[in-house]
């Protein structure tokens, strides 16, 4: 049987993992959540004491990372460090941002690239992150673009982070959030841009449920399902 892909590709905060996570319940496909590999990575180099934007630094620990992926059966995607599950570690703020600093580093891109492009070719996938329409599935069943004004994705980080009992006041958010933005779009590697034959879908002004039933009418459309 086929496998199909899903790519959903945008900004932090712009519900792609709310929406990814849905679809992939609705069609029984696996939730690939691309960001969790690089945030493990981004966690590692901070435990190791090495500067995030240090390429050569972070590079050089790459072969000593044995980073896996488990789907458990309540549909989450664990994240296991060296044997350690680190899925609730690699949530905090610094952790975001180390993340987008590694995630800037053609060697770590090239590294992670494979694990996930495996990932589509075992299962049907719904994957989401910054480049998975634009380079680790181009040629993905849909891709869809999310965006959402960057007011808004402040807000729903603050809401959750305040729930994971992590609090930081909005202003912060905000702050980081223009920051994390700035480096995800201007890096030379895998900048986040929108793919040509992605679907935009800006959810400012959309309930979680009305952007899933937008998405759900695209998948019907595309891939007849
Ligand atoms: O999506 P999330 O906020 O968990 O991603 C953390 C960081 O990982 C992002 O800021 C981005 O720099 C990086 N990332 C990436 N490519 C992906 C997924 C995430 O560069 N496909």
């Amino acid at each position: 049987m086929k496998n199909y892909s899903i790519a959903i590709d945008g900004p932090s905060g712009a519900g792609k993992s709310t929406l990814a996570r849905a679809l992939a319940e609705k069609l029984g496909f696996l939730y690939a959540d691309t960001g969790a590999i690089y945030r493990t990575v981004g966690l590692s180099a901070l435990r190791a004491g090495i500067d995030p934007k240090d390429e050569q630094a972070v590079a050089a620990r790459l072969p000593e990372l044995d980073i896996e992926l488990i789907h458990a059966d309540d549909g989450l995607q664990h994240m296991i460090l060296n044997g350690e599950d680190v899925t609730e570690q690699i949530r905090t703020p610094e952790v975001s941002m180390a993340a987008s600093a590694v995630a800037a580093h053609p060697s770590v891109r090239a590294f992670l690239l494979d694990t996930q492009r495996d990932l589509a070719k075992k299962h049907s996938v719904v994957m989401d992150g910054r480049d998975i329409g634009t380079v680790v599935l181009p040629d993905a069943d849909l891709k869809i673009f999310m965006s959402a004004d960057i007011q808004q994705r402040a807000w729903r980080r603050t809401i959750e982070l305040a729930e994971r009992g992590t609090p930081k006041p909005y202003e912060e958010v905000l702050e980081e959030m223009e920051q994390r933005d700035r480096d995800d779009a201007t890096r030379d590697v895998a900048p986040l841009r929108q793919a040509e034959d992605a679907v935009p879908l800006n959810n400012s002004h959309l309930t979680i449920q009305e952007t899933v039933e937008t998405a759900e009418q695209l998948i019907r459309e595309r891939l007849g399902l």
